[in-house]
């Protein structure tokens, strides 16, 4: 399948389902249909193979989210007109299409287009950084692949290797990825001559299209491999070691370069993105590289200061809270947060939270009335009565 595919089939169509079709009717309607087109059902009918073929290769691309994620944007563009002077194909059929000049010039465009939006490189679209080579005779880079590791706040500060469990296709390893039977390579495609398009005739025009023999390849497997039926590809659970750095916060997303999907027909793999999800500590937060931390003292403590004795991520340290500290206050431990790259670390940051008791002994009301007696709140709130003079 060529990106030129996805702008000039409407898969959608061809499996009669809606494109808000569930993944599910998607399977159902493909079942349906490869029963009754299928070739053991309908010898010697090329027209049923053809529509066998078409109903396969729309499968193929639906009922794989990512890649129908990435059907769909394109033929988004290609909708709202983003390339409505390139039209290959007659499934458009707009007049856009029309206003180009010579044969095989629209084709052209598209493909030079589609070669730069091909080559945005976001992750999971199948062909990051392949431009051209995707649609070309060379081999296909296999898809970037994602997975989610979970580690505990300790793991995520220390640093790990773990092996990760990876789904996704893998070069098939009976025909290491050719899609060819062992002993067989694939043929020049006769239908094209291995240019990968035919042209069309539509009256006075005509249209480079992909050519159908070969998905636009240029080369047809005629003795397919039994393992991959001449994909290249098989479906594998493989295990990856990955070393996730000390300091990782929640939600970083790490590459893994060429730990992604194996390349079809001898392409490059793509790579692994692992998003790294870090359980809550149960005393610590973090904020970037700085720990996080809140500490209770009393109100006589806040006032008188104290030395306070805190948890770190490597034994208690001393913190000094010096007299009248107010509530909310927060101080500095330097290099107690969690690791940076490079071996420093951040810091922690201590938050001092100055507790009200909800209930006082008898003696506490007496000493604290004592207290009250030798405070003047309504000059503590003078400031909130602009114009009146308050009695001391
Ligand atoms: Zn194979
Ligand atoms: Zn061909």
């Amino acid at each position: 399948m060529s990106e030129r595919d996805y702008v000039e089939k409407d898969y959608y169509k061809t499996l009669g389902v809606s494109r808000e079709a569930s993944q599910d009717e998607i399977a159902k309607a493909y079942r349906r249909l490869a029963r009754q087109y299928h070739p053991d059902a309908n010898p010697n009918d090329p027209k049923a193979e053809e529509t066998f073929k078409d109903v396969s290769e729309a499968h193929q691309v639906l009922s794989d989210p990512e890649k129908r994620k990435e059907y769909d944007r394109i033929r988004d563009m290609v909708e709202s007109g983003a390339f409505a002077g390139g039209r290959g194909g007659d499934s458009f059929g707009g007049a856009g299409g029309f206003g180009r000049a010579g044969p095989g010039a629209a084709g052209m465009d598209l493909g030079d287009l589609l070669g730069g939006l091909f080559g945005e490189g976001a992750p999971g679209t199948g062909a990051t950084g392949a431009g051209r080579a995707g649609a070309g005779r060379g081999g296909q880079r296999g898809r970037d692949a994602e997975t989610t590791l979970t580690l505990s706040f300790a793991d995520a500060m220390a640093g790990v290797t773990t092996t990760l469990q990876v789904a996704g296709r893998a070069a098939c390893g009976t025909c290491g990825g050719s899609g060819a039977k062992p002993g067989t390579s694939p043929a020049v495609c006769t239908t094209c001559g291995g240019r990968g398009q035919v042209l069309s005739d539509q009256g006075l025009f005509s249209f480079a299209q992909t050519c159908t023999a070969c998905g636009g390849r240029g080369m047809v497997i005629t003795d397919p491999c039994p393992t991959c039926g001449g994909g290249g590809a098989v479906s594998s659970t493989r295990r990856v070691r990955a070393r996730i750095p000390a300091g990782v916060k929640d939600g970083a997303r790490i590459r893994l370069k060429g730990k992604g999907e194996a390349g079809l027909r001898g392409g490059p793999p793509g790579d692994l993105y692992v998003t790294v999800r870090v359980h809550a500590h149960e005393l610590f937060g973090r904020r970037g590289d700085d720990l996080t931390l809140t500490v209770p003292v009393t109100f006589a403590e806040a006032a008188m200061g104290t030395t306070l004795r805190v948890p770190t991520l490597d034994g208690e340290v001393s913190v000094k809270v010096p007299a009248g500290t107010p509530s909310g206050k927060r101080l500095r431990v330097r290099g107690h947060g969690a690791p940076k790259t490079g071996g420093d670390h951040g810091d922690l940051l201590v938050t001092v939270d100055i507790h009200v008791p909800r209930k006082l002994t008898k003696t506490q009301q007496k000493l604290l009335g004592d207290f009250a007696d030798t405070e003047d709140p309504e000059e503590l709130r003078a400031h909130l009565r602009p114009g009146e003079r308050v009695q001391a």
